[in-house]
C-alpha cells in the first residue's frame, strides 16, 4: 500500500457490535472514553432498535441495506436451504438486495468496507473490503476484494487472525484476544489512510465478544470482568480518536451498533420447553446418539472424498417429525410450523397454517415460571416481522422475554435434555460454566458528527433500517422506494427531504459466490460455539 495525498473519506461509518449507552454512559462518566465524548459533545446521539429478534447477521443486513428481513433474506448466521431441515452457513451471496455500498459504487463513489458481518466471500466493490472475520475462514485471498489485497494484509499484519475471542485449554485467551484486536485496529488505521475512499465503513467486533462472556448478572461477574469491559471499549476509542484526526472538517462521522448488551436474566432450554407445551417430540435418547455417530461418521467420509459442501444442520432438529407441530431454526426462540409441501415431512396443512400459529403463539405467551415471575414471551408472527420475496426463508414466529427485551436460549447440548424449560442464571452456569452470560438487548445505539448532523439533537424511535436511508441523504443520494427506513430527520442538519427513487425492488443481481468447504465451515462453527452462538 502505498501512501497518498487524497483527502479524507465523506462519511466514515464505525460500528461496535452489541455498544449500549448502559455500559458506555458508566465509561463516559469515569472520562475512560474521550474520544467518543468529543464525538457526543459536538454531534447528536439516540437509541436505535434493533431487528427482532436482535441477532448480529439479520441486524447488521439491515442497518446496511435500508429493508427488513423479508426483503435481503438474511436471518442468521445460517441460512435455511429451501426444502430440508437443514441450513447452509450464510454467505455475501445470500444477500439479496443491494446494500449500501452497492448504491453508492453505482452513484460512482468509492467504499473501503472492513469486518462487516455477512460478507464473506468479499463482495466485488469499486474500492475495497475484508469480509467480516466471524464468517471468513482465514486470512486467504477469498476474504479479501480486490483479492491481491491479501498479500498486503498479510504483510502489514502477519499474524492477523480471523477468531474472535477463542478458548485456550478452558479459558478464554484474553490477551490473545486484546493482541487480535489491536491488529485489527491498527489495520483499519492503516487501510483507512493509505487507500482513500469517499466512504469508509468498519465493524468492531470485539464490544459484542466481551458483553457475551463478561457481561455477568451481579452475582456471577467474573473477576476483572469489568477491566475486560472497559479496556475493550477504551481501545476503540483510541481508533475513533485517529479516526477524527484524519477526518477533515467535511467528512460526516456515524458511530452505531446493531443491538445493544445484557446480562441473560433468563435461560430458555428450548427443547424441554417445546416438548412440555406438546409443540415439538424430541427423538429418544438412542437414536438422538445414533443420529450423531451417523452425522459425525458423514463429515469424515466427505472430507476424505474430497467432496466442497458445507451443509450444516447444527440446530435442534432432532425431533420426531411426524409429531412436531413446529421446530427451532436456531438456539433462540425462532421457530417455523412444521408445514406440509414446505418441510419434508410436515404435518400442518396449508389450510389450518394460521390457525396453528395462533394457538402456538398463544401457549407460548402464557408460559409461566416462578424462577423467574416477571418473565412473558413477546411473541411475534412473521406477518409482523417480515415482508417481502425472501421471508419464506424466515421463521413463522419469533420470541423474547419482556424484561429487558432479552432472551437467551441455551445450545441444544446432550445433557440439557433432562433440564426444566427454563433455568435461572445461577442454575444454568452451574450446569455448564461456558454458557455465555451476557446477550444482545433490542436497544442499540447511533451516534452522528460532522457538517451533515444536526449538533446536540436528540434521536428517539430510530430503528435499523432507518440508517442506510440517512447515509444516502448524508451522501446526497435519492432514496429508492423499497427502502422500509427513512431519513432520520432529527439527526440531520437543515429539513431537506430526500428524493425517493421509484425503484420498486431490492433484489441485486444474482451473486455466484465461493462456498465454505468442509474444512472451512467446521472452523467457522467452532467459532460460533466459542461465541455461544451454537
Ligand atoms: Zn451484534
Amino acid at each position: 500500500m502505498s501512501p497518498t495525498d487524497a483527502g479524507p473519506p465523506r462519511l466514515i461509518v464505525i460500528g461496535l457490535d452489541g455498544a449500549d449507552w448502559q455500559i458506555i454512559d458508566p465509561l463516559l462518566e469515569q472520562g475512560a472514553l474521550p474520544n467518543l465524548q468529543r464525538l457526543i459533545d459536538g454531534g447528536c446521539r439516540g437509541e436505535m432498535v434493533s431487528t427482532f429478534p436482535p441477532h448480529t447477521p439479520c441486524a447488521w443486513s439491515t442497518i446496511f441495506t435500508g429493508v427488513n428481513p423479508g426483503k435481503h433474506g438474511v436471518f442468521t448466521f445460517h441460512t435455511l436451504v429451501p426444502g430440508t431441515y437443514t441450513w447452509q452457513l450464510t454467505r455475501s451471496s445470500d444477500r439479496r438486495a443491494r446494500a449500501l455500498w452497492e448504491i453508492a459504487n453505482a452513484a460512482g463513489l468509492t467504499v473501503g468496507a472492513v469486518n462487516i458481518p455477512m460478507t464473506w466471500p468479499a463482495e466485488q466493490v469499486d474500492g475495497y473490503m475484508i469480509s467480516g472475520m466471524i464468517g471468513a475462514p482465514a486470512v486467504t485471498p477469498s476474504a479479501f476484494w480486490p483479492r491481491a489485497l491479501a498479500e498486503d494484509v498479510r504483510r502489514l499484519a502477519p499474524d492477523l487472525s480471523m477468531e474472535v475471542v477463542a478458548r485456550r485449554g478452558g479459558h478464554y485467551a484474553i490477551d490473545e484476544m486484546q493482541r487480535t484486536m489491536e491488529q485489527r485496529l491498527a489495520l483499519m488505521r492503516e487501510l483507512l489512510t493509505t487507500r482513500p475512499t469517499d466512504i469508509f465503513l468498519a465493524v468492531i467486533t470485539y464490544t459484542d465478544a466481551v458483553q457475551h462472556h463478561w457481561l455477568a448478572d451481579e452475582s456471577l461477574r467474573a473477576e476483572g470482568a469489568d477491566e475486560v469491559l472497559r479496556a475493550t471499549y477504551a481501545r476503540a476509542d483510541r481508533l475513533l480518536g485517529e479516526i477524527m484526526e484524519f477526518a477533515g472538517d467535511d467528512t460526516d462521522i456515524l458511530i452505531l451498533s446493531d443491538h445493544g448488551s445484557g446480562p441473560v436474566n433468563l435461560y430458555v432450554n428450548l427443547p424441554r420447553l417445546l416438548a412440555d407445551l406438546g409443540l415439538a417430540e424430541p427423538v429418544s435418547e438412542v437414536s438422538y446418539f445414533l443420529t450423531r455417530v451417523r452425522r459425525r461418521l458423514g463429515r469424515m467420509l466427505r472430507r476424505q472424498g474430497g467432496d466442497p459442501q458445507s451443509i450444516i444442520g447444527p440446530i435442534t432438529r432432532d425431533l420426531r417429525w411426524e409429531r412436531s407441530r413446529v421446530y427451532s431454526m436456531i438456539t433462540h426462540v425462532s421457530l417455523r410450523l412444521n408445514l406440509q409441501g414446505r418441510e419434508p415431512r410436515g404435518i400442518i396443512s396449508a389450510d389450518g397454517a394460521d390457525e396453528a400459529l395462533a394457538e402456538i403463539a398463544a401457549a407460548l405467551r402464557a408460559v409461566r415460571t416462578p424462577k423467574a415471575p416477571w418473565a412473558r414471551l413477546d411473541v411475534r408472527t412473521r406477518d409482523e416481522l417480515f415482508a417481502g420475496p425472501w421471508a419464506h426463508l424466515m421463521p413463522d414466529l419469533c420470541a423474547m422475554t419482556t424484561e429487558g427485551g432479552q432472551t437467551l436460549t441455551l445450545p441444544p447440548r446432550p445433557y440439557l435434555r433432562a433440564q426444566p424449560a427454563f433455568l435461572t442464571p445461577r442454575e444454568a452456569i452451574a450446569i455448564d460454566q461456558d454458557l455465555v452470560r451476557g446477550t444482545h438487548r433490542l436497544e442499540g445505539i447511533v451516534l452522528g458528527a460532522g457538517p451533515s448532523f444536526n449538533a446536540g439533537a436528540e434521536v428517539a424511535g430510530a430503528s435499523l433500517q432507518d440508517i442506510t436511508p440517512t447515509l444516502l441523504q448524508v451522501l446526497g443520494l435519492p432514496v429508492p422506494a423499497y427502502m422500509d427506513g427513512r431519513p432520520l430527520a432529527a439527526m440531520l442538519r437543515g429539513a431537506a427531504v430526500a428524493d425517493v427513487t421509484e425503484e420498486a425492488s431490492a433484489d441485486r443481481a444474482e451473486v455466484n459466490a465461493d462456498s465454505y468447504s468442509e474444512d472451512e465451515a467446521a472452523l467457522v462453527e467452532k467459532r460460533l460455539r466459542d461465541l455461544g452462538y451454537m
